[in-house]
């Protein structure tokens, strides 16, 4: 069971959260739950660091941003405790939950499952601190935000079990419920749906606990910790409760062409004007920027009119926008162009559906819809089931709504 920070924002929402595991321990099932830090407390942390120095040590970033899964672990104990059930919180490094020494985005590398195993066959609740782990050389890590879904996740793997992420919705839906009233819960998506939907913008689950589900097989069920703790449940999956199951694509019966709809505002978009159109110049832009270890998304190209110059546009993480802009500023003698622009009134939207393999004409809907409603596409991306197109942010809502309405996904 993981619980995210709205389900644990305050000592009312914990005991809360502890019914909720109480129910479970009532049914026979040995239990872990994961805890994500307070509401807020994170940004709260995260801010601090950057206060304190913006050219901070990331190691020391960790050992400050974790410390909000501790306090929320320890607290479940001792409500778990007076409720008398046996419970005992673990830190990332107790467990230990080991990984990369990649600080701030540290990625699982094993978890040493035994001595917690041996206590949850004895009846004893496992209660985990998300989001965090331990380096080799035994420093604190954590794995990028949203992390807890993934300690959840890769716990389940480890344990052998289910995973049922508890938040503030009640499931996954066809789009982010806070901006489309009409959006619909799915009562199933398949792993690379979510997938897709995730790594896209839909922060309902963190894209590497996907990606660990799907490698692992472990059933995910998205619920909401806000349902009434004592159930009964209304079950519109007998098997697996009344949120959303992410699962394999074969266990999906009726399946829709497009399954949701997805949004990024986390986008700048990069323009090099009048660049040389000559064989080498796309290789003089992008290798400088990988080493620099930044992620390029999307990009186009232009065809020139004269044969000699063309623009090149381009988009990045918005975090990595000034250093994008600085290693091609760096790169200019190299690179060969006139004008170089940034900016970050971009959002990526993106349709999703595993139906797009089979079926054409997804794509021409997607452009005349936007076209109707009088939007521009500045660029396109697209894979086997899903097209990304990035326009001005001040589209973002008008933009997701048309597409959920074209695409029939709007509730009654
Ligand atoms: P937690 O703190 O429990 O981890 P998050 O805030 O990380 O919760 O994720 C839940 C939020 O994800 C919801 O409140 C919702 O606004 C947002 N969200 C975005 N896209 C979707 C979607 N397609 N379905 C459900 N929720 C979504
Ligand atoms: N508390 C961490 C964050 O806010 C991890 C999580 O909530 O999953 O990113
Ligand atoms: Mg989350």
């Amino acid at each position: 069971m993981k619980f995210g920070g709205t389900s644990v924002a305050d000592l009312e929402r914990i005991r809360n959260v502890a019914r909720h595991v109480e129910r479970e321990v009532k049914a026979g099932n040995e239990v872990a739950v994961v805890v994500s830090a307070m509401a807020g407390t994170t940004d709260q942390l995260v801010a601090w660091t950057r206060e304190a120095s913006m050219m901070h040590d990331a190691r020391e970033y960790d050992c400050v941003v974790s410390a909000g899964e501790q306090i929320t672990s320890g607290l479940l104990a001792i409500t778990l405790q007076g409720m008398g059930i046996s419970a005992r919180s673990w830190l990332g490094w107790q467990i230990p939950m080991r990984t990369n020494d990649v600080h701030g985005a540290a990625r699982i590398e094993g978890i040493d499952i035994e001595e917690m195993d041996r206590r949850m066959s004895e009846g004893q609740v496992a209660v985990v601190a998300g989001f965090q782990g331990v380096s080799p050389d035994g420093r604190v890590t954590t794995l990028g935000r949203g992390g807890s879904d993934t300690s959840a996740v890769a716990l389940a793997a480890a344990l052998r079990g289910r995973c049922d992420i508890y938040t503030d919705v009640d499931g996954v839906y066809t789009t982010d419920p806070r901006i489309v009233t009409k959006a619909q819960k799915l009562s199933r998506i398949a792993y690379e749906e979510m997938l897709e939907m995730a790594s896209l913008g839909a922060k309902v689950l963190q894209t590497r606990s996907v990606e660990m589900a799907m490698v692992n097989q472990v059933p995910v069920q998205v619920r909401s910790s806000f349902d009434p703790p004592e159930g009964p449940f209304e079950t519109q999956d007998h098997n697996y409760g009344p949120g959303t199951l992410v699962c394999g694509e074969e266990d999906i019966v009726e399946q829709q062409v497009v399954s949701g709809i997805a949004y990024s505002k986390d986008e700048a978009k990069v323009t090099l004007l009048k660049v040389d159109d000559k064989p080498g110049v796309a290789a003089r832009i992008f290798g400088p920027l990988s080493s620099a270890n930044i992620n390029v998304d999307m990009i186009v190209q232009n065809v020139s009119e004269d044969g000699q110059r063309t623009d090149l546009t381009f988009t990045v993480a918005d975090d990595d926008l000034q250093r994008a802009m600085a290693v091609i500023e760096e790169a200019k003698g190299d690179i060969g162009y006139q004008d170089l622009m940034g900016s970050t009134d971009v959002v990526k939207v993106s349709v999703i559906g595993i139906g797009m393999r089979s079926h054409a004409g997804v794509a021409a809907q997607m452009f005349q819809v936007l076209a109707d409603k009088g939007i521009n596409i500045q660029a396109i991306t697209t894979s086997e089931i899903k097209i990304s197109i990035l326009i001005d942010a001040a589209y973002t809502e008008l933009a997701v709504r048309a597409l959920h309405s074209a695409y029939g996904l709007d509730a009654e």
